[in-house]
C-alpha cells in the first residue's frame, strides 16, 4: 500500500503512527514542480487493502448518521486550511446537482490545495465515510449528489500547470473552468476541443468524470480521446500516475493494481469487443477497453468516465489542438424533423466538424428570448420544422467554402433546393452557437411544474437508424401522454431529448415506462443508453441490461479494485439504486412549499415556491465572465453567494427542509445577503431566475420578522426626508471621506467612512423647469419624470434632458403628486430594503399622478436606469393591472425615447461634434437587464465624429447603497475592479466615460478618480 510520508499536519502523522504504519526507504516524487508542493510517498506491497476482493458496500444507515456531524467537522477544521462547511444551508445547496436528483451529503469541503484534499480522503478513510469529488455540480443525471463528504474543486483547485506547445500538451487542476483554459491557451493558437455546452462553468475535472463531448465530437472525440494522463489521489490518500499503458510503473500505483486491471483487460477483451456499442458515443460504465491492448491503452483514459468512484483527479494533462483559422456555417432548413434526421448520415460524408440539431419548438421558443431574438431571425428562413446546423472548419478558407458550396449541391439533390443559409461571418457564426449551446435551458424555460426530465436525453444510434429511432421515441412520449424537443448532436446519432413531466406528481411512474420503452429501442439498434451525461443514478441501474451480466461484474472488480472499502461516490456505476426511487428525487413524496403571505405578486410562475423551483442547477450563474450575472459569485466564488446557491436555499425553506422559520433565520440572510439586486440573472439566467426580485421578497418576510435598523431606514426614505434634508445641504456636505464626521456616520449608520456620499446640491432640479409653459401647440408631448438623485444631486442631468428634448421639437411636461408635497417617487429605495407596502404606496402615488399621460399615450421619460425600469418592472409586481401594464410600455429612458423618435424617422436633432472624439461606456447593470444598451449606443452614435467604445463590465459594485455599506465596501470595490476600473484607469485623459447609472458614476468617481456623465449631458454639448 501507499503511504503518505508528509501527511496532513500533526494530526495526520499520529494517525498513521496509531495504525501501525510503517516507514519504508522507497521514494518517489510525483507533484510537478509549477505547482505550489510537492509531496512524497512510500511504497509498501504488503497491501492488506487491495487483498479485498469484494467492496463491503458503505452502510447507508451509517453514512446519514453522519450528515452535518459536529465532531467530524471539528476534525476537518482543525487538520484542513480549506472552508469546512456542515452547516444545513451549505449542505442543502450542494444536495442538487443538475439533475432530478436530491441527496444531502454529510458535509462539504472546499479544499484550499491538494494537501486538503489528500488529509480529507485520509480522515474519510479512518472515519468510513464516502467522498464525492465535485467541480461545477452540472451534471444531468444524479452523479454528482450522494451521501458523502462533498469535495468542491472549483474554487480554489483551478490552476494552469506545465505547458508544452510543441507537445500539444497541458496540465492543469481538476477544477479549472474549460473557458478559461482556452482563453489562456489562444494566444498560443491552441484550444481544448472537447466544447461542451456549459464550457463557461464546466471544470475540467468534472468533465474528465463524465467522459463529457461536445457539438464537434465528430471531429475530436469526446474526454476520453483527448486526455493524456491523471494524477490521482486513491481513497487511502495513496497518490498514482496514470498514463500510456506501456508505460505503467507498477510501482507508481499501490501494489497489484497494475496487473490485476491488465489481466482484467485481457480476460474480457472478447466480451468487450461483443458487448460495448460500436459508437463513439459511449459513455457507459468504466472504459474497461483501454485495458485490452498493451501498447495503446490508457489508464487515465480508464478513469475518464468514472464519476468519482474510483480516484480523485489531483491533475490531468490534456491533449490540445490548433484552432483552426477559418470556420463556415451552413444553415440545413428542412420540411419535416424526418427530413433532417434522414438527412444527416450524407451530410456527414462532406467532412463537417459538427452537424447539430435545432427544431421547431426550439426555435419558437428563442424567439421569445429577447437576448436570442434577433439572431433567430437572422439565420432561420421562413418556418422549418428543424434546422442543421454544418460547421465546416481548417486551415485552408478555399477549402471550407468548397465544402460549403458541397453542401448547398447535396441538399439540392436532398430535394431542398435553396435550403441552406449561409453563414460567413464569423462573430454571427459565434451567435447563431450561442443560441444552439443554450438549446436545453431555453427549453427549461418553461413555466409550471411540467418540466423537461433528463434520463433517455442522449441515447446514441448509429446514424442510418436515427429517422427511425426518433420517429419510434416520439410515439412512445405520445404514448404516455407527453412529448419531447429534439436538439444537438445529429451528427454522432446521439440526440437530445426530454420529456415533459411533472415530477411533483405521476412522473416517476412515467418516466420508468419510458426508459423500459426505450432501452430496448436502443438495444435493437445496437445503440448506446449513456451518450453523453454519463451513467449517476438514472443510468447506472440499466447496465446488466445493456452491457451483460458478465461485463457489470468487470466494471465492479474494477471498482473493487481501485477502492475496495467503497469509498468514493457510492451507488454510481456499479451497484446503484433504481433511478425511479423518489426518496432520492428533488420533489420526493410529500414535497411541499409551505404557506406563505407573499408581498409581491408572483402569479406569473403559480407562486413566489413555483418561481424559485424554476433553477434547475444548470450553473449558468457560475460563468466566470462575460455579461452581469453573477458580480457576488465572481468576486467570492462561492456557492452561497450565487444565483444558484440562493434558489436552492429559497426553495429548501419555503418546503420545509431547512428546519422551522428558516426563511427568516440569520442564515437566509446571509445567503442573500451580497445580492446586489442587479437584475443579471433576470436576462442571464436561462430560466429566468429573478433573483433582485426574490430578494425584495425575502427581505420583506425578514424584516416583518426582525424589524429595521437605523442605517436601513435612512436609506430606504431618503425619497421622503430629501426635501427637508435638501436645506441642510451645505452642512451635510461637510461630511467628507476619512473625516470625522464620516467615521461617525459610520458607527451610527454603518456607512463606510472610506466613501464620499453623494453631495446635496443647491440649485436642486424643481419640476416647475421642465414643465413648458408656452401655450398648447402641435408639438408631441413628452413627460420628464426626475429621480430623487438626478433632482438633488446631480441636476445638471435633467437639464440637460430637458434641454435636448425642448430642442428637438417636444413639449416637455412635468407631473407632480397630487398631494403636491414633496416629488414622485419609483420607490426603488422601499423596494431595495424590502419595504414593499412603502414602495406600492409610491408606486399608486405615481400611477395617480400619471393618469392622465397614460391614457394620452404620452411618453414618459426618465435618466436614471434603476428608477425608470422600476416603473417598467416591479410596478406591475405590486400593483399588477392594466394601468401598469400601460405604464410600463410607455416609460422609456432617455435614450431609449431618442433612438426610437431616430428610427421612426420623427428625430430633428442637429447636433455638432464635441472637442473629445472618443468615449468610453458603462452601462447600468439594469440597463443590461432590460436590453437598452443598444439604444444608449444608437444614441451616442448621433454625436457626429465620436467614437464610443463599450467597456465589457459587470456590476459596477455600487449598486444602490450596498457599495456604500461599511460591510460590503471591499466587495463593491473588488467588483469594480473585476472590469470597470481597470479600463477607466487605462482610459486617456480626454477620452469621455459614459454612465447613466448614478451609483455607477459615483463608483468611477470615488474609486477611479474619474468623472463620468450621462448621455443627455453629451447631447447638450453637442447641440448645434
Ligand atoms: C445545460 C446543460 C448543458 C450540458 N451540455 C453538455 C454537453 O454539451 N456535453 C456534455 O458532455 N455534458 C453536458 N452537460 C453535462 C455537464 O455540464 C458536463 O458533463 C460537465 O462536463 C460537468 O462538469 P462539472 O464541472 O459541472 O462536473 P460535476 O458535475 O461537478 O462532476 C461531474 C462528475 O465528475 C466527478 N468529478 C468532478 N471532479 C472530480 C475530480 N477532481 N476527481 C474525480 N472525479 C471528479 C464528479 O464526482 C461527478 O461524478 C450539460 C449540462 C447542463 C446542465
Ligand atoms: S440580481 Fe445580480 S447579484 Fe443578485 S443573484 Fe442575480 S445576478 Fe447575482
Amino acid at each position: 500500500m501507499f503511504l503518505v510520508e508528509e501527511s496532513c499536519l500533526s494530526g495526520r502523522a499520529s494517525a498513521s503512527k496509531a495504525r501501525g504504519e510503517t516507514a519504508l526507504p522507497k521514494f518517489k516524487r510525483y507533484w510537478r514542480p509549477n505547482f505550489s508542493y510537492s509531496l512524497r510517498f512510500r511504497s509498501n506491497s504488503q497491501s492488506s487493502l487491495l487483498a479485498v476482493t469484494k467492496a463491503p458496500d458503505i452502510v447507508p444507515g451509517a453514512a446519514h448518521a453522519r450528515i452535518g456531524d459536529s465532531t467530524l467537522a471539528a476534525r476537518l477544521r482543525r487538520e484542513l486550511e480549506g472552508e469546512v462547511l456542515f452547516d444545513a444551508f451549505s449542505r442543502g445547496r450542494y444536495s442538487t446537482d443538475a439533475s432530478i436528483y436530491q441527496i444531502e451529503p454529510i458535509g462539504v469541503i472546499v479544499p484550499r490545495h491538494r494537501q486538503d484534499v489528500l488529509c480529507a480522503l485520509q480522515i474519510a478513510a479512518e472515519e468510513g465515510i464516502p467522498v464525492l469529488p465535485r467541480g461545477g455540480g452540472t451534471s444531468q443525471i444524479g452523479q454528482t449528489v450522494g451521501t458523502a463528504l462533498v469535495m468542491d474543486t472549483s474554487r480554489y483547485l483551478n490552476q494552469i500547470g506545465d505547458f508544452d506547445a510543441a507537445a500539444r500538451s497541458v496540465w492543469v487542476e481538476p477544477g479549472l473552468v474549460l473557458d478559461q483554459l482556452n482563453r489562456w491557451l489562444k494566444p498560443h493558437g491552441l484550444f481544448y476541443p472537447v466544447d461542451v455546452s456549459t464550457g463557461n462553468r464546466a471544470t475540467l475535472g468534472g468533465m474528465a468524470g463524465n467522459n463529457s463531448c461536445g457539438a464537434r465530437s465528430l471531429r475530436y472525440g469526446n474526454m476520453v480521446h483527448n486526455l493524456r494522463a491523471i494524477d490521482a489521489l486513491l481513497a487511502d490518500g495513496s497518490a498514482a500516475h496514470f498514463g500510456a499503458l506501456n508505460q505503467a510503473d507498477p510501482e507508481g500505483m499501490p501494489a497489484g493494481l497494475l496487473q490485476r486491471l491488465i489481466d482484467l483487460g485481457q480476460r474480457e477483451a472478447q466480451e468487450i469487443e461483443l458487448r460495448f456499442p460500436k459508437l463513439l458515443r459511449r459513455v457507459g460504465g468504466y472504459n474497461i477497453d483501454e485495458l485490452v491492448d498493451p501498447a495503446s491503452g490508457n489508464l487515465g483514459r480508464l478513469l475518464v468516465g468514472s464519476e468519482g468512484t474510483l480516484a480523485f483527479f489531483t491533475r490531468l494533462q490534456l491533449e490540445l489542438q490548433p484552432i483552426p483559422p477559418h470556420k463556415l456555417l451552413g444553415v440545413c432548413h428542412f420540411p419535416t424533423f424526418h427530413d433532417a434526421m434522414d438527412s444527416t448520415r450524407h451530410i456527414v460524408k462532406l467532412g463537417p466538424a459538427a452537424v447539430e440539431l435545432v427544431d421547431r419548438t426550439m426555435i419558437e421558443l428563442s424567439r421569445e428570448i429577447p437576448m436570442f431574438r434577433a439572431t433567430v431571425d437572422g439565420f432561420v428562413r421562413g418556418e422549418p420544422d428543424a434546422l442543421l446546423l454544418v460547421e465546416f472548419a481548417g486551415e485552408d478558407y478555399a477549402e471550407q467554402q468548397a465544402r460549403l458550396a458541397q453542401l448547398v449541391e447535396l441538399m439540392a439533390d436532398l430535394g431542398f433546393a435553396d435550403g441552406v443559409v449561409e453563414v460567413h461571418d464569423a462573430a454571427f457564426q459565434s451567435a447563431v452557437w450561442e443560441v444552439r449551446k443554450a438549446g436545453l435551458n431555453i427549453m427549461m424555460s418553461m413555466k409550471g411544474d411540467g418540466k423537461p426530465v433528463s434520463f433517455v436525453e442522449d441515447c446514441a444510434v448509429p446514424l442510418e437508424d436515427l429517422a427511425e429511432y426518433t420517429a419510434r421515441l416520439t410515439s412512445v412520449f405520445e404514448k404516455h401522454g407527453t412529448t419531447g424537443t429534439w436538439y444537438a448532436h445529429a451528427s454522432v446519432g446521439c440526440l437530445h431529448v426530454r420529456p415533459i413531466l411533472n415530477m411533483k406528481q405521476d412522473g416517476a411512474h412515467k418516466m420508468r415506462a419510458i426508459v423500459e420503452e426505450t432501452l430496448e429501442m436502443v438495444q435493437q439498434y445496437k445503440g448506446s443508453h449513456s451518450g453523453e451525461h454519463g451513467d449517476g443514478l438514472a443510468r447506472s441501474e440499466f447496465h446488466e441490461r445493456m452491457f451483460g451480466a458478465r461485463m457489470v461484474r468487470a466494471f465492479e472488480e474494477v471498482k473493487d479494485a481501485f477502492d475496495p472499502a467503497g469509498l468514493f461516490n457510492p451507488g454510481k456505476i456499479v451497484r446503484a439504486p433504481r433511478m425511479d426511487d423518489r426518496s432520492l428525487f428533488r420533489f420526493k413524496p410529500g414535497y411541499a412549499q409551505l404557506p406563505l403571505q407573499t408581498a409581491l405578486d408572483w402569479s406569473e410562475w403559480g407562486g413566489f415556491g413555483n418561481a424559485v423551483e424554476m433553477c434547475n442547477n444548470n450553473g449558468a450563474c457560475r460563468k466566470a465572465n462575460g455579461g452581469v450575472m453573477c458580480p457576488s459569485y465572481r468576486v467570492t466564488g462561492e456557492e452561497q453567494h450565487l444565483t444558484r446557491g440562493r434558489a436552492n436555499s429559497l426553495r429548501l425553506a419555503l418546503s420545509g427542509q431547512l428546519g422551522r422559520d428558516a426563511l427568516v433565520s440569520d442564515a437566509m440572510r446571509d445567503t442573500m445577503d451580497l445580492c446586489v439586486g442587479c437584475k443579471g440573472c433576470r436576462r442571464e439566467c436561462p430560466t429566468g431566475i429573478d433573483m433582485a426580485k426574490m430578494k425584495v421578497e425575502f427581505l420583506h418576510q425578514y424584516h416583518q420578522r426582525h424589524g429595521y435598523s437605523l442605517r436601513q431606514r435612512l436609506i430606504a426614505y431618503l425619497p421622503r426626508y430629501a426635501p427637508l434634508a435638501a436645506k441642510f445641504g451645505a452642512f451635510l456636505n461637510l461630511r467628507k471621506r476619512g473625516g470625522l464626521l464620516a467615521k461617525l456616520g459610520e458607527k451610527l449608520f454603518g456607512l463606510s467612512a472610506r466613501r464620499n456620499l453623494p453631495q446635496w446640491r443647491a440649485d436642486r432640479f424643481d419640476d416647475g423647469e421642465a414643465e413648458d409653459s408656452a401655450a398648447a401647440d402641435d408639438r408631441a408631448e413628452v413627460v420628464l419624470l426626475v429621480d430623487t438623485f438626478n433632482r438633488y444631486f446631480e441636476p445638471e442631468n435633467a437639464r440637460a434632458a430637458r434641454a435636448v428634448l425642448t430642442a428637438a421639437g417636444y413639449r416637455v411636461r412635468s407631473v407632480r403628486a397630487g398631494d403636491g408635497a414633496r416629488p414622485l417617487c419609483c420607490g426603488r429605495s422601499f423596494l431595495a430594503a424590502g419595504m414593499v407596502d412603502e414602495a406600492r404606496s409610491e408606486a399608486r402615488r405615481m400611477l395617480t399622478a400619471l393618469r392622465v399621460h397614460i391614457e394620452r399615450g404620452t411618453p414618459i421619460i426618465g435618466l436614471e436606469p434603476s428608477c425608470l425600469l422600476t416603473l417598467r418592472d416591479e410596478f406591475q409586481s405590486l400593483l399588477p393591472g392594466d394601468e401598469s401594464r400601460a405604464l410600463a410600455a410607455q416609460a422609456l429612458l432617455f435614450e431609449e425615447f431618442i433612438a426610437c423618435e431616430r428610427q421612426a424617422g420623427r428625430l430633428q436633432l442637429p447636433l455638432k461634434p464635441l472637442a473629445a472624439k472618443r468615449a468610453l461606456l458603462h452601462g447600468h447593470c439594469h440597463q443590461k437587464a432590460f436590453a437598452t444598451m443598444d439604444a444608449l449606443k444608437q444614441t451616442l452614435a448621433l454625436i457626429p465624429d465620436l467614437q464610443v467604445e463599450v467597456i465589457d463590465s459587470g456590476c459596477c459594485g455600487m449598486a444602490g447603497a450596498f457599495g456604500y455599506e461599511a460591510g460590503h465596501y471591499d466587495l463593491s470595490i473588488k467588483m469594480a475592479e473585476l472590469d470597470l476600473l481597470p479600463a477607466v484607469r487605462a482610459a486617456a485623459a480626454d477620452t469621455l466615460l459614459v454612465a447613466n447609472g448614478t451609483s455607477c458614476r459615483h463608483q468611477i468617481e470615488d474609486a477611479g478618480a474619474r468623472h463620468a456623465r450621462h448621455v443627455a449631458c453629451l447631447l447638450r454639448d453637442a447641440l448645434a
